[in-house]
């Protein structure tokens, strides 16, 4: 096994548990090493700091895996971290209203790279890093095992990938059908679409805020913009809302947010899809005076990494200002931001600063995060990525 010597200080915060070793903290590699083999890392001194797998194309050279020095990372610790992050999910697997669920997340669940996703009969697998690619077979085989009738779809054609100088790849790896599956979440029935779907096809992470907004839907006029398939105004039109509103970009998304809306049970309450830019609809709709009720905004990430962060507390600011501008009085808010570099508090300040630009007061009732099968490990603060607030518009 190869040898990874840090410079002086820099085993600092890797043996606080962080398990990113990037290439600016490494004095020098000390024998062979090809993509995703594992490496020991020692600090300047010599002494064991943790044991993990490299990647010299890859901007973090080390991803840490066991701060243990006896224990081996070989096929059969990769079978009980998969099988102990699905075991954590229990309570999710045995919820009769919900077959979809987060059963692997990557680094939070002390397993980089590697992301598996359940939707009811399949489970499907991304294998992010050059690392987890080496310990296919062995993951493979954890889930076949741990879900022997489900089916196996493979979804590693992310960015991420190329940037560890990793081919994509996308498929099924056992079973076979259309790639398109029908979930159940809080009794509520979604259509996902595997292989062309964002993400692994459907956003698990925020199930538990879908509720949240169902429980305050009821009488309202409900506006889900960047609706994805339509899972927020689903919820909402299914908890009593008396009309929902979804706009997105994505035309393929709409599509299915239309048959996601058709197969559950919305009563009365009357629907409307909006392909266009969410900007500049909610700059549209404020200038013909449309009001609404409540207004769910979940964009995408606007922040892909530290140096856009102001950037990205501008773009925050401007459309929950534009939000807040539609909202009757009293109306609710929900907003969120999935951009990891962005913290709560300074996404907190983006919705105040909308508040005094819209001239509105901002009432938070509950701040959100992401569900609990995407926990968050606090030894690794980029696992808390999605922060949401629940807010009273006055
Ligand atoms: N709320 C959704 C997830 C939203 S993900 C759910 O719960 O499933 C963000 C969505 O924003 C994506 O569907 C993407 O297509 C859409 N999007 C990105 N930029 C946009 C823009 N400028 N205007 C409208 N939609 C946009």
């Amino acid at each position: 096994m190869a040898t990874v010597r840090l410079n002086k200080g820099r085993e600092k915060l890797l043996l606080s548990r962080h398990p990113w070793v990037f290439g600016g903290a490494v004095e020098r590699v000390e024998g062979e090493v090809t993509p995703g083999d594992i490496v020991d890392v020692v600090a300047a001194d010599g002494a064991f700091v943790g044991r993990g797998y490299h990647n010299a194309q890859s901007r973090i050279c080390v991803r840490l895996l066991s701060w243990d020095p006896d224990t081996a990372i070989d096929e059969a610790w990769w079978q009980s971290k998969v099988e102990a992050a699905i075991s954590a999910r229990a309570s999710l697997e045995s919820d009769a209203t919900t077959d979809a669920y987060r059963l692997v997340h990557a680094e939070a669940d002390l397993l980089p790279g590697l992301v598996a996703d359940r939707y009811a009969d399949v489970v499907v697998v991304q294998f992010l890093t050059a690392g987890v690619e080496q310990a296919r077979d062995a993951i493979v085989g954890a889930l076949g095992t741990r879900f022997p009738d489900a089916r196996l779809y493979e979804r590693s054609d992310t960015a991420s990938r190329r940037r560890e100088g990793l081919e994509t790849r996308a498929g099924w790896i056992r079973g076979e059908g259309p790639a398109r599956v029908e979930i159940r979440e809080h009794g509520r029935t979604f259509l996902v679409n595997l292989e062309a779907g964002q993400k692994t096809g459907f956003y698990l992470d925020q199930r538990e805020n879908r509720a949240a907004v169902a429980a305050l839907a009821a009488g309202r006029r409900v506006l889900d913009a960047f609706s994805y398939t339509g899972a927020f105004g689903v919820y909402a039109a299914t908890a009593g809302a008396i009309a929902i509103t979804l706009g997105d970009t994505s035309a393929g998304a709409l599509e299915t947010a239309k048959s996601n809306l058709e197969q559950n049970e919305t009563g009365a309450c009357t629907s409307e899809i909006v392909q266009a830019d969410v900007f500049e609809q909610l700059r549209a709709w404020k200038a013909e005076g449309r009001r609404f009720d409540m207004v769910v905004l979940d964009p995408p990430r606007f922040a892909m990494n530290q140096h856009q962060v102001d950037k990205a507390l501008r773009a925050y600011k401007d459309i929950n200002m534009l939000a807040m501008q539609l909202l009757e009085p009293g109306g609710i808010l929900v907003t969120f931001s999935c951009s990891g570099a962005v913290d709560a508090q300074a996404f907190t300040l983006a919705v105040s600063w909308a508040g005094l630009d819209a001239g509105r007061s901002v009432q938070i009732m509950r701040r959100l995060s992401q569900g609990p099968d995407h926990p968050v490990l606090t030894s690794f603060p980029e696992s808390e990525y999605l922060k949401g607030l629940l807010c009273r518009i006055v």
